[in-house]
């Protein structure tokens, strides 16, 4: 099947440009002015914008989390990515401390296989450092598996300093790639006993417990232990401008830091906590905390100017009476917040829209560099003769209101409730079959590949 896409602006890292777009099967065939091509369809895109599929590399779907479930798992969760334009989600396989990263890949490729909607990897979470784990290592690559996760905080996942230094000098050697999520345990742990004490429960205490500078101290001290071990990192879901500071510096001495922020960061803050009713500000728990108001314009600047690499959505969705269970203890509130469906429309609506960032950056920040840095590029992260044909059609002239109810995942709500769009996805295509049209996902049989990705090229 050949598909002539006609009259659009084809975007990329570099630019937008008018070209029409010729698919063959699954791959793109040819990208040119008034192409000529015979096609067994044309599709009329006048108007529109073509991006790459865009790749959502933190998510995290049927993951079990204080003892219950996401409520997406990777059936809707997949779902979820494609209404967003999300043709390839990175997921978290997480073994089980003193499980084998073997049995916990394993069981991950059992969530996974045969019910997402849309292409998958994995990164490997490290929450353990031994011989054995360390014997694991190169097996996982040769698995498709190029990058890793590691936790400076939370008791059943989280490595010590030699762990991380250890851990990321293999990885070094192996060429791996390694997202750490920075906040200093001791501290946060020691601020929640402290509200506990003082029977102080409620969400509000939740970003009391977990101040920016924490994260900060903990972005410090692992750019420090990653200096030590020669090793470049990824700041996963970076918040404020104290821990792009610490980024910066890490940077000038001539380390290889890259740093990915979440939408939630730019559009969401702390404030939200406040509210009176219980589910209103639970919904919002997730950590690190949504931030003051001013930290969006720094993160924003960031993104302008390159200092950040990658948006993603750290999607670990609950539904708001899964959130209930820390209605008496805030501590107990299961921790994420939906966002795979809504990062591409309101990247484009509170960032090109508002001129705050370029289509062509957006392009960088939600395909292009997430493919080179996890090693998919150039199959995905780009629209280029050979790669793989996974199209999202943004159409600027539309318009729409996010609603929960409206939402493909199953968390029945979405953090975004009443924000207005500038444009909508009209469209995307998954290795040349089109899969969603004006905001529905068509029903069709889930045929989401497993991607083996190679090593990082950004
Ligand atoms: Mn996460």
């Amino acid at each position: 099947m050949r598909t002539l896409f006609k009259g659009g602006s084809v975007v990329s890292g570099s630019g937008v440009r008018r070209l029409d777009l010729l698919t063959e099967g699954e791959k793109v065939a040819a990208l040119g002015r008034n192409l000529k091509e015979e096609a067994d369809r044309v599709v009329d895109v006048s108007g529109c914008f073509l991006f790459p599929g865009f790749i959502d590399a933190h998510t995290h779907f049927d993951l079990e989390v204080a003892g219950t479930v996401t409520a997406d798992d990777f059936a809707s969760g997949s779902r979820a990515a494609l209404r967003g334009g999300t043709t390839t989600v990175i997921d978290f396989a997480c073994p089980d401390r003193g499980e084998s990263l073997h049995s916990g890949l394993a069981r991950w490729h059992g969530k996974a296989e045969g019910k997402t909607f849309c292409d998958y990897g994995f990164h490997m979470t490290i929450d353990d450092w031994n011989e054995s784990v360390r014997n694991e290592l190169p097996d996982m690559f040769a698995r498709g598996i190029s990058s890793f996760k590691m936790y400076m905080t939370y008791p059943a996942m989280m490595l010590g300093d030699r762990d991380l230094y250890w851990a990321l000098k293999e990885l070094k050697r192996l060429g791996g790639i390694c997202g750490v999520h920075c906040e200093n345990a001791g501290v946060i742990d020691g601020m929640i006993a402290e509200k506990k004490a003082a029977g102080a429960l409620s969400p509000a205490s939740h970003p009391a417990t977990r101040p920016p500078w924490l994260e900060a101290e903990a972005v410090a001290r692992l750019l420090r232990i990653a200096q030590t071990a020669d090793c470049p990192v990824v700041i996963v879901h970076l918040t404020n401008g104290e821990a792009l500071r610490e980024v910066q510096r890490a940077r000038r001495r001539g380390q290889t830091i890259y740093v990915e922020t979440c939408p939630q960061y730019l559009l969401l803050d702390e404030s939200l906590y406040n509210s009176e009713a219980f589910s209103d500000a639970a919904r919002y728990v997730c950590a690190p905390p949504l931030r003051e108001k001013g930290e969006q314009d720094v993160l924003w600047k960031a993104l302008r100017q390159g200092g950040i690499q990658t948006v993603s959505t750290d999607h670990c969705s609950f539904t708001l009476e899964q959130k209930a269970m820390g209605r008496a203890d805030f501590t107990k509130i299961p921790g994420g917040l939906p966002g795979v469906e809504t990062r591409g429309e309101l990247l484009w609506s509170y960032g090109v829209a508002r001129r705050k960032i370029s289509a062509a950056q957006m392009c960088r920040l939600l395909s292009e560099n997430p493919a080179r840095l996890y090693g998919l590029f150039p199959r995905k992260g780009t629209l280029q003769p050979g790669g793989d044909a996974d199209i999202v059609v943004y159409d600027p002239s539309g318009s729409r209101i996010i609603r929960g109810e409206d939402s493909v995942s199953a968390a029945g709500y979405s953090p975004y409730e009443g924000f207005a769009t500038s444009g909508v996805i009209r469209q995307v295509w998954l290795r040349g079959c089109l899969s969603v049209e004006d905001g529905t996902v068509l029903e069709q049989p889930p045929h989401g590949r497993y991607l083996v990705r190679g090593k990082c090229s950004l």
